[in-house]
């Protein structure tokens, strides 16, 4: 299998934008409207996604209904019911539409203490439940300018898949997100990017074989734009990206879904 033979993967992540449902039902309106414009963009082969929040949802999976563009969850909750107040779970996820869902995000990891053994139960609870984790890994800036980016993003690799086995990887996606990158329009050289993306996959490789490696979606994520795209998509290892501030634009994040089409 070769980079060819992967279809990338385009997720905007909408974090705690727009302000209201309504917002949120006419930027996905948008989105459909951008990617079917052919002056702007062309789908075919890349799979895409929008995360908008949760109370948009069920709103924005009725907007999306019928087209080629997937709803994802932003986080869930690793339990299936409780008491685990202001928590969302999988099968609630999937009752309003999702078919996957980010998770280990590193605002989530820094602002509500996300840890690698949370998103490991995370990832299992989602795929228990039919959905697809968006796995997310990234290496903050003092560990880059330590020389210790990869050994820090295979840590989160390692625990983050504590237990999984090939055939489950098969329905996961990973997004490197090096933490200095998100939000900060500091992008990773596409060249560091892809070398990590190899570490990445060299590291599936040694734990779940070759094959399962080789078919395994790894995303870049962090302060993707239309301009830095088309280089970014261009190294055989990045599969697609996970896009913050950029994917509330419609045509900008067509433009990105454009650039991440194979040649
Ligand atoms: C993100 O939220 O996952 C992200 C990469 O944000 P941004 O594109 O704004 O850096």
């Amino acid at each position: 299998m070769t980079s060819r033979d992967r279809t990338p993967l385009v997720c905007g992540n909408w974090k705690l934008h727009p302000a209201t449902i309504a917002a949120s039902e006419a930027l996905a309106r948008e989105v459909i409207a951008m990617l079917r414009s052919p002056e702007s963009a062309s789908p075919l082969g890349v799979e895409v996604a929008v995360a908008p929040v949760f109370t948009a949802l069920a709103a924005v999976s009725r907007v999306l209904a019928g087209t080629s563009v997937a709803l994802a969850a932003q986080d869930t909750c690793a339990h299936e019911q409780g008491a685990f107040t202001g928590e969302v779970a999988p099968a609630m996820l999937l009752d309003a539409g999702c078919g996957l869902c980010i998770i280990g995000h590193s605002e989530r990891r820094q602002f509500f203490g996300e840890t690698d053994a949370g998103v490991s139960k995370k990832r299992e609870a989602l795929l228990g439940r039919g959905l697809r984790p968006i796995v997310c890994v990234g290496e903050h800036l003092a560990d880059r300018e330590a020389g210790r980016a990869i050994e820090v993003v295979l840590r989160h690799i390692d625990a983050s898949f504590d237990g999984a086995d090939a055939a489950s990887l098969a329905r996961c996606v990973i997004a490197y997100e090096p933490v200095w990158a998100i939000g900060t329009g500091k992008v990773a050289q596409p060249e560091d990017a892809q070398a990590m993306h190899v570490a990445i996959r060299g590291r599936l490789a040694a734990k779940f074989g070759d094959k399962a490696a080789a078919a395994m979606r790894i995303l870049y994520g962090g302060s993707v734009r239309p301009d830095n795209a088309p280089d970014l998509m261009a190294e055989p290892d990045i599969d697609g990206a996970l896009v913050g501030g950029a994917s509330l634009d419609a045509k900008g994040f067509a433009a990105i879904v454009r650039a991440a089409v194979r040649p």
